[in-house]
């Protein structure tokens, strides 16, 4: 019998070897972001033409290569970073494996031109599917410039997987992010079909974190320092009441090099618990110097998983350095999570300085009085309009209850600080603020109007959504919230969803300025529905066909943090129509709208 085993050609076993360091685009950005740093560049361009699909450039100007090690460079484990074994344990470079450029050249269309200070011309070398299609001198500056194109052009399935550019892109800036972020103190920019994303000057990492995330950021930040024999740690830490409610802003850095670990993080969210709100994250951008003997970068082809020697005692430094730096900046934020409130502001709002009346509120609202049924000529139901949803009416009235609701406010304000029992009877009428009660045959039925009405004003959305418009309500003054790149871009990229649903703005730079809304958002709810709106497409990778569901779905769970006010033939009303929902068991985003108190666990009660 013959021999069965035989060795795979070079170029199999490169695109078998591929699959593992290039899974999308954003995989050969990272690459070769790093080889560019490793080259000692202190400027590098990213390019990208169409997600990465049809040309991903980076123009380095580090150090080039001579003419041989051009052509090297593709081989499988040529690396000018490892010459012993021992050197795998004091790594300083970001690459080592030799693998990513041999990876890149069996899958993609390679051109390669650099240059050495020392030589006159530089070498331009082609590469398709690791064959070397021509090899020659050229003029070009010093430095390095790399142009992948057709990437898995012989790879079929890997191309078929890849996901709309939007996601891709996505996937690049991420790479990105987490590159410019280890390297403050160097030059990027990156652009996208001709449209500049970022132009990042080096600088403290405290402006590469704020050129990250927004103007807005700078209050936001923290800062984190710890120096022990085992690490040292520096960074920043987002104030609690900036948690979110996905991992967005959560960084860890080890050595220069960005790393996922479910173990340390945890030890940062264990210094916020009780700071955020159940289920937010913190932000964080920690950066851990440690000796390299000390950890194994070599766990993982992408290297963002990383073993630590003395993982236990990093996370007990975390862990008091944060708790520290919340103490010592007096960052504990006066919040009461015990607190019953009709209206749920997201814990990123609340603490937000109080803003004048006269900046924020648009007189052609009432935001206080839900009940005024007027002018619901938009066609929808009318419970739905008594409700306030689709209302356009204004007048003079609404003013003078502006400011006589200001002071009942005040009132309350000042009710609370007196006798207990007063603020119980405050309380208690929250509570049939929060809930409706009615009988059903086997019991008692309890509805969460908040709930509830999110479910009604989704379904009237979506369903008037798809065939026209939705009615808009202009501001007189608009609402303003500062956004990253990733959220500006994010906005812009649903512009068409998002004005058919009502919504106008302007945006400058980093602050998005809305002057229009969807008239079922009263003024008060605004903010926190741009938040739930970023919330869901800056930050998840999402598909198209779940974008309208997501933004509508963002509106209504705004709408329905109104206050609401349902009394007799309103309540009754406002049951009907809840029924009249297929789904009105469940909100859009599946929370329980009823439940039922049955006759038997009412009588278990007495
Ligand atoms: P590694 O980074 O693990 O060494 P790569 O396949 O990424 O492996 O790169 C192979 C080699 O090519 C590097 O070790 C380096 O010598 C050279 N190289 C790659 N990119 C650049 C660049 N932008 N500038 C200079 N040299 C580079
Ligand atoms: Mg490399």
């Amino acid at each position: 019998m013959s021999d069965l085993i035989r060795l795979l050609p070079d170029h199999i076993a490169n695109q078998i070897a591929a699959g593992e360091v290039i899974q999308r685009p954003a995989s050969v950005v990272k690459e070769m972001m790093e080889n560019a740093i490793d080259a000692g560049a202190d400027k590098i361009h990213v390019i990208i033409k169409d997600a990465g699909r049809t040309l991903i450039r980076i123009v380095d100007n580090g150090n080039g290569m001579s003419p041989n090690d051009a052509v090297l460079c593709f081989d499988r484990h040529a690396t000018s970073k490892v010459r012993t074994a021992d050197d795998l344990f004091a790594l300083t470079t970001k690459g080592f494996r030799g693998e990513a450029l041999a990876s890149v050249a069996a899958i993609a269309h390679v051109s390669l031109q650099t240059r050495r200070e020392e030589d006159e011309t530089g070498r331009s070398i082609v590469v398709e599917g690791t064959k070397i299609k021509s090899n020659e001198a050229c003029v070009c500056p010093i430095g390095t410039t790399f142009d992948v194109k057709n990437l898995f052009f012989n790879v079929p399935a890997r191309r078929n997987f890849l996901k709309s550019d939007n996601v891709e892109f996505n996937h690049i800036r991420e790479e990105f992010e987490r590159i410019v972020l280890a390297h403050p103190t160097l030059g990027f920019t990156l652009s996208h079909n001709d449209v500049e994303t970022y132009h990042l000057t080096p600088g403290i990492l405290r402006k590469r974190i704020v050129d990250i995330l927004g103007k807005g950021a700078n209050d936001r930040l923290v800062p984190v320092e710890e120096k022990t024999d085992i690490v040292n740690l520096t960074g920043y830490v987002l104030k609690p009441e900036f948690s979110r409610k996905t991992r967005g802003e959560q960084y860890l850095f080890v050595n220069d090099r960005y790393f996922r670990d479910n173990y340390l993080g945890h030890a940062v969210n264990k210094a916020f618990e009780g700071l955020v709100a159940p289920k937010n994250f913190p932000g964080y951008f920690l950066y851990l110097t440690i000796d390299p003997k000390k950890i194994d970068v070599n766990v993982h082809p992408t290297k963002t998983e990383i073993k630590f020697e003395e993982d236990k005692h990093i996370y007990m430094i975390i862990l008091s350095a944060i708790k520290q730096t919340l103490g010592k900046y007096n960052v504990m934020p006066s919040l009461d999570f015990e607190q019953e409130t009709s209206f749920e502001l997201p814990y990123s709002m609340k603490n937000q300085p109080v803003v004048e009346p006269e900046i924020k509120v648009n007189p052609m609202y009432n935001p206080f009085h839900s009940n005024s049924g007027k002018g619901s000529s938009s066609g929808f139901t009318k419970a739905v309009s008594a409700q306030g949803f689709g209302k356009t009416a204004a007048s003079t009235q609404d003013w003078e209850n502006f400011y006589s609701i200001e002071d009942e406010v005040k009132d309350k304000q000042g009710l609370l600080i007196e006798a207990e029992d007063e603020a119980y009877a405050a309380k208690e009428s929250l509570i049939k603020d929060k809930f409706l009660i009615t009988t059903c045959r086997s019991g008692l039925l309890l509805i969460d109007i908040q709930r509830a009405f999110e479910r009604m004003v989704y379904d009237e959305l979506f369903n008037r959504f798809i065939s026209n418009p939705i009615e808009s309500q202009s501001l007189l003054f608009p609402v303003e919230r500062n956004v990253s790149k990733q959220e500006h871009s994010a906005w812009e990229e649903q512009q068409q969803m998002l004005h058919r649903l009502g919504f106008q703005w302007e945006m400058k730079d980093d602050t998005l300025q809305i002057s229009a809304v969807p008239s079922v958002l009263e003024q008060e709810t605004i903010p926190a529905c741009v938040d739930l709106i970023l919330e869901e497409i800056a930050f998840k990778t999402i598909d198209k066909g779940d974008i309208a569901h997501l933004i509508v779905r963002s509106v209504a769970a705004a709408a329905g943090r109104k206050k609401h006010q349902l009394s007799g033939a309103a309540a009754d009303q406002f049951i009907e129509l809840l029924f009249a929902c297929p789904e009105h068991a469940l909100t859009p985003s599946g929370k329980k709208i009823m439940q039922t108190l049955t006759l038997d666990e009412i009588s278990n009660r007495f």
